[in-house]
């Protein structure tokens, strides 16, 4: 069982002793006589036994049998349905909380509460629809706005998880954008999803005019200018290209490394070689990203030789250590040796090595949760971030 499953059911059963201590006193105090000790006590204290020797199932049947639904112990009961959804049984966590809806002594606050857990509960089944009705009366009828703030973020969950990024923008508008910083960068990729539509519609102008709106609620979202540069691109605007592509280092320099390729194609396409060596030497200067060395390397190469290249990779090497850069070395050292049989044999199985411990080497990390992979995402798989997979550097990456 995992701690957090412990804990809350330790909670749990602390909440449940509390409430029959209290039953108890009002007991004596009603009928002044301590002959009939309450059933239910015998059964929190069987409960506690299951517990305390790992029996959780047992305990959480037995608690949910001893405690009687009202007022005191309402909380409590919630408590116990959410147990049985992070334990996986959801369809009891469903039951009980319906069952709790169904009481007619509910104040407003809990029939609210008891609401918000059973949309939780039909997001978990995958029952959309259920939630989605369920949690847009909530959101109309709640008069806690605590409890209308909760909602809209599940609701907004599961418009993400329909890809219905209108109707997530609509329900974040406007408070939820200008006070939740995770929202507010969630919301500017709903944009660039929309723009992403409109691009492959043939509407370019809708695309431009939502990447601006994603830019002015987010200002640091780089996958706008990513996408004003791919619409450059297709266009054969590649100086506009190229100007959009550096706003990315400005704006986050985590991500200049997934823009020193299509720059290094603009320039190509553009037949302006001296313009990319510029560029890549300005680039290395900022910041010395493997990736800009080993281009240029491959230019040295070409005008000026291979000792030129290996000269500018191992200087670079012993400030900046990098898998990448001794692979690529390796690979000069394969082509410098091709007459001398021996040596390129030894350096082949190093070659062999080097490329080994890069085919495991994801190239993408969300800083959030620690998901890797190969490619780039915007809206991480695990923890469902946006704008958080970012490419990994150091000895291993960029
Ligand atoms: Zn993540």
């Amino acid at each position: 069982m995992p701690d957090p499953m412990l804990l809350g059911l330790l909670v749990a059963a602390i909440a449940i002793g509390w409430w029959l201590g209290r039953l108890d006193v009002k007991h004596h105090r009603q009928h002044r006589d301590s002959s009939s000790s309450p059933a239910l006590t015998r059964n929190y204290f069987v409960g506690l036994n299951y517990l305390l020797n790992e029996q959780p199932d047992q305990a959480i049947e037995t608690f949910v049998q001893t405690l009687e639904v009202n007022s005191e112990t309402i909380d409590t009961h919630i408590a116990l349905g959410n147990l049985f959804r992070l334990r996986g049984e959801t369809d009891r966590a469903v039951k009980i909380h319906q069952n709790l809806l169904a009481r007619p002594s509910l104040t407003e606050a809990q029939s609210s509460h008891v609401q918000l857990e059973l949309a939780r509960d039909f997001l978990k089944l995958g029952l959309l629809d259920r939630a989605e009705r369920l949690l847009i009366r909530l959101i109309r009828s709640a008069h806690d706005d605590d409890i209308r703030r909760s909602g809209k973020r599940l609701l907004i969950d599961l418009f993400e998880r329909e890809k219905e990024w209108q109707k997530a923008l609509d329900i974040a508008q406007p408070q939820l954008i200008r006070h939740d910083q995770n929202i507010r960068r969630a919301a500017a990729h709903w944009l660039c999803e929309l723009a992403e539509e409109d691009i492959a519609n043939g509407s370019v102008s809708l695309a431009r005019k939502r990447l601006r709106q994603a830019l002015n609620i987010d200002e640091k979202c780089v996958r706008t200018n990513w996408l004003f540069a791919r619409m450059e691109h297709h266009t054969g605007q590649y100086r506009n290209e190229i100007r959009i592509l550096k706003r990315i280092r400005e704006q986050d320099a985590d991500f200049t490394p997934i823009t020193l390729g299509p720059i290094s194609t603009a320039y190509q396409m553009l037949d302006d070689e001296q313009g990319l060596i510029e560029f890549l030497q300005e680039q290395i200067d900022h910041a010395p990203y493997i990736s800009s060395v080993l281009m240029l390397a491959e230019h040295l190469r070409t005008r000026e030789g291979i000792n030129s290249a290996i000269d500018l990779v191992s200087s670079h090497l012993q400030h900046y250590p990098s898998l990448r850069g001794v692979d690529y070395l390796t690979d000069l050292y394969l082509k410098e040796t091709v007459t001398r049989p021996h040596d390129h044999d030894r350096i082949e199985l190093l070659k062999r090595h080097t490329s080994q411990l890069l085919d495991k080497r994801p190239r993408h990390r969300c800083e959030r949760c620690g998901f890797t992979a190969s490619q780039l995402y915007w809206h991480c798989p695990q923890c469902r971030s946006w704008g958080m997979v970012k490419p990994i550097t150091g000895l291993e990456g960029e």
